[in-house]
């Protein structure tokens, strides 16, 4: 285990196995409708990799990225650096998110989408903080791999200050891994 990981919430055995399961839902639900795949960039680049692999019919991929969050605290504001590359109009598409906390970000995102004229939208979120959720939002995840409680989590992706993405696991930090 990393030096500055407090616990492991998640173990790479119990992350695969939730993987395949939702491999399995999304492949009942989206098997014949050849989606869109959308990565939401950095965060969800393991999760997405993993569960492509976890689907098994015909799928595109397309990624994004936006900016939300600086260290540990949302900003609150949501900006779209990185677009899809083709036309989502009339297409099946589910994002994959590594994370749904406030549900700020992807609450912009879906409004963006949708106005890109697609046939249907979903979230898969690899995890959801369900005590997270900013007043006013509503939005819920229709497919969710882990609720987690309120905790600040790296690895498998996510990281903090850019550093523990590739932690095969995901964590707690120390509280002394977060003084610079
Ligand atoms: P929100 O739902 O608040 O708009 O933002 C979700 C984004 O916040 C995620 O994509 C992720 O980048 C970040 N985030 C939220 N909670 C955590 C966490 O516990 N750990 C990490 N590393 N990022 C988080
Ligand atoms: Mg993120």
């Amino acid at each position: 285990m990393h030096k500055n990981i407090q616990e492991i919430l998640l173990s790479e055995e119990q992350i695969r196995n939730r993987i395949r399961e939702l491999g399995v839902e999304l492949l009942r639900d989206y098997g014949d409708k050849n989606p869109v795949f959308i990565c939401i960039l950095k965060g969800a680049v393991v999760f997405y990799a993993d569960m492509i692999r976890a689907f098994d019919a015909h799928c595109e991929m397309e990624f994004m990225q936006i900016s939300s969050y600086q260290g540990t605290q949302s900003t609150g504001s949501v900006m779209i650096l990185q677009d899809v590359k083709q036309d989502l109009a009339g297409r099946h598409v589910v994002i994959l998110e590594d994370i749904l906390d406030t549900g700020r970000s992807l609450q912009a995102v879906c409004k963006y989408l949708e106005a890109k004229g697609v046939a249907s939208l979903k979230i898969c979120a690899f995890l959801d903080k369900p005590e997270g959720r900013a007043p006013g939002i509503t939005l819920e995840a229709d497919y969710v791999g882990f609720p987690i409680p309120n905790a600040f989590v790296v690895g498998y992706g996510l990281d903090y200050d850019e550093a523990y993405r590739n932690l095969p696991y995901l964590g707690i930090l120390k509280p002394e891994a977060y003084a610079k």
